[in-house]
């Protein structure tokens, strides 16, 4: 640190939490100081170099990332090989531009266009190839891609802005927490910061201040709080919550592996939400009662569809690790905050109140049918259970299971070994929430992340209405409440896999509606094992 500086706060939105105490390192943008361009043929020459240097690095970083990151880094490495792409800025060097301006511009006029899409594919998409320009120009300016020398232990990242392949390149044990000037809490940062448990804020209030780099720091994540030269108060503040939460991480240590129990003696079923099934090889599955969610999503990324048997390879990869526990699998819930090139529709006014879910899966049996007959196949080797997401009104369950029985009598006709799987339904929607009785299906599962928005009118993707998007509305708590009314009455099993049941503040809240199974994010399995174990008296309705 250049010199002593006092206490400052600097607030932004919460992308991951967590709470670190670390020293602030500051990282200056990729490519500063200057560069001696050629002649065309040699800033060609130069710019070609760049990008096959830029490709090999992307592969490198793929193949240590992890299904997700890999995923994410699919997008640009595409584009290093499209010549359309690519020829924009050959053109600018050709026209006798240096091929950094030619890159940095060519690639700025693609950024604009994905930004005026106006959606968070399309946003995504601007952070990729801003990722990718980054990247390129690194190359030309001959900048190390290494983490910076100063990476310390313990550090908190400040950065104008950070790329998802600059995250995987900087992620490991230095790097406790990050806080960025740009970003978005929906991002492809975001969502990697989450995958790997490190504390990020976006939207930081602040600026780059050289002087502050060096300087003690406590980021709070999760009310998106960076503290730089924290006074003696704050940090005794941060110290003791520090404190807390190993307290509590010893004591979930002990409960992981044990079935969830309350302090009443109450069983709770405490399954996981799959989003990317390399997780499971860290995750051992006696810590959790099987998969209560797995967003098959991840199979169709950048608009590819995958066959029947790569799909019928995931689930059966799923069903082995689960080692007899059921794993439910949701068929794809394309459109709204998840859209897929080439799948979902574009121009909706609200694609949220769209053709979404299951409403897009009846408009394209030829999709469906391949996942219908891939999880009838998997249904053969263990239990599982096939969940459709966004169902509106009984006639589409019937529908369902209509296109089941066919795609079962077909693998019977060419005698495919195959079984029926349990089918049930998500309960995302308020019109399907107050009717449930009347659905034909064999379970049900509450998406909370979408009833919440759909009850309260609050878009689950903007910050400016997360306020109104409370899961403690009471209008909220009412309408599960009659959910598990249904479904006792009914008969059948229900659960809850939206977020509010990775929270373990709101778990005496889920107690008290009646429910006893909940899926969670795998990293909240041990904090709500122990709110669960903490929850004392007979918990709840249903004792
Ligand atoms: C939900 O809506 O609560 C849910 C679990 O599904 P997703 O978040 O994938 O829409
Ligand atoms: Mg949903």
């Amino acid at each position: 640190m250049a010199e002593a500086v006092s206490e400052r706060v600097f607030t932004g939105l919460s992308a991951a939490k967590g709470l670190v105490i670390g020293t602030l390192v500051i990282e200056a943008a990729a490519h500063q100081g200057g560069r001696q361009a050629g002649s065309s043929p040699e800033e060609r020459k130069a710019l070609e170099d760049a990008i096959v240097l830029a490709g090999r690095e992307l592969e490198a970083l793929a193949a240590k990332a992890g299904d997700l990151g890999a995923e994410i880094l699919e997008f640009q490495s595409a584009l290093l090989e499209d010549e359309d792409f690519l020829a924009l800025s050959f053109a600018k060097i050709e026209a006798g531009g240096p091929a950094h301006e030619a890159w940095a511009t060519a690639l700025d006029g693609e950024v604009a266009e994905y930004r005026a899409g106006d959606d968070d594919y399309f946003k995504a998409r601007a952070e990729d190839l801003l990722d990718l320009k980054d990247r390129v120009l690194r190359s030309l300016f001959g900048t190390q891609t290494e983490a910076p020398a100063q990476m310390e232990k313990d550090t908190v990242l400040l950065a104008e802005d950070l790329t998802p392949s600059r995250f995987l390149e900087l992620q490991g044990p230095s790097l406790r927490g990050a806080a960025i000037l740009g970003g978005s809490p929906t991002g492809h940062v975001a969502i990697l910061a989450r995958a790997h448990g490190v504390p990020l804020v976006v939207g930081l209030n602040a600026r780059l201040d050289s002087a502050l780099h060096g300087a003690p720091a406590v980021l709070d994540a999760k009310a998106g709080k960076l503290i730089v030269a924290p006074g003696q108060d704050a940090l005794a503040a941060a110290k003791d919550r520090l404190d807390a939460l190993a307290t509590d991480r010893r004591a979930w240590e002990d409960l992981i592996a044990r079935p969830a129990v309350t302090g009443g003696g109450t069983a709770v079923q405490v399954s996981i939400n799959l989003d990317d099934p390399a997780l499971l090889d860290s995750l051992p599955p006696e810590h959790c009662d099987g998969i209560g969610l797995t967003r098959t999503e991840f199979l169709f990324s950048g608009g590819h569809l995958p066959g029947e048997d790569a799909q019928f390879g995931v689930y059966k990869r799923l069903l082995d690790w689960a080692a007899g526990r059921p794993v439910t699998i949701r068929t794809l819930d394309a459109g709204g905050d998840k859209p897929i090139p080439g799948v979902t529709p574009v121009g909706e006014t609200n694609p949220f109140l769209g053709v979404r879910g299951l409403r897009l899966s009846l408009r394209h049996p030829e999709i469906f049918a391949v996942q219908l007959r891939a999880l009838a196949r998997a249904a053969a080797l263990g239990p599982l259970k096939v969940m459709v997401p966004m169902v509106t009104v009984p006639d589409e369950m019937a529908r369902v299971r209509v296109l089941l029985d066919r795609a079962l009598a077909d693998l019977a006709a060419a005698g495919i070994a195959h079984a029926r799987p349990a089918l049930g339904m998500m309960i995302e929607v308020p019109a399907a929430a107050l009717n449930a009785g009347s659905f034909a299906a064999d379970f049900f599962s509450i998406g909370s992340n979408d009833l919440v928005q759909y009850l309260t009118a609050s878009a689950r993707d903007n910050p400016a209405v997360a306020s109104l998007a409370d899961a403690r509305n009471p209008a909220v708590l009412e309408t599960i409440r009659r959910c598990v009314d249904a479904a006792r009455a009914k008969g059948i099993e229900i659960s809850l896999c939206g977020d509010m049941a990775s929270d373990p503040d709101l778990l005496p809240l889920l107690l008290d509606c009646g429910l006893r199974s909940l899926s969670v994010a795998p990293a909240q399995l041990g904090p709500v094992k122990l709110a669960i174990h903490r929850q004392l008296g007979t918990g709840g309705r249903h004792g």
